[in-house]
């Protein structure tokens, strides 16, 4: 399943975070999840809990922001909404070399750490990791 590996991928990430940074415990982690990165939130919220079980994440939250995708056509510079499915081809011009601007990113975008010390919340080194991107196709 796509999601388990993105909830393990993330587990993962901020299991290390929390080894370097030493803390015990973590509240709640940011995703940015991208409109066409193929990831349906509820089942990724499923898959993140199970994921978390018996690790520092356990009981931790799972925050997910879903980001829009959109697109830049390389000859007029237009930018637009693409949707969902996709559409790459320039509203404006006819174009059909669009660059996607956003829409396929899976990032944790912050997380919160339950450490001793009451007011020891900080945003981790996660907060610039990026998960490896899980979409193959290219257009
Ligand atoms: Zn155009």
């Amino acid at each position: 399943m796509h999601e388990m590996s993105v909830a393990l991928a993330v587990v993962d990430q901020v299991e290390q975070a929390a080894r370097s940074c030493g803390a015990v415990g973590v509240d709640s982690v940011r995703l940015d999840v991208g409109e066409l990165a193929g990831v349906v939130p509820d089942a990724l919220a499923f898959c993140f809990e199970l994921a978390c079980a018996g690790t520092v994440l356990e009981g931790a939250e799972l925050i997910t922001r879903s980001v829009p995708g959109t697109a830049r056509c390389g000859a007029c510079a237009d930018v637009w909404d693409v949707g969902m499915p996709p559409q790459l081809i320039c509203p404006a011009c006819g174009n059909a070399a669009a660059d996607l601007v956003s829409g396929r990113e899976l990032r944790i975008s912050e997380v919160r750490w339950a450490d001793v010390e009451a007011d020891a919340e900080a945003e981790a080194d996660a907060a610039h990791v990026r998960i490896r991107e899980p979409i193959p196709q290219e257009s």
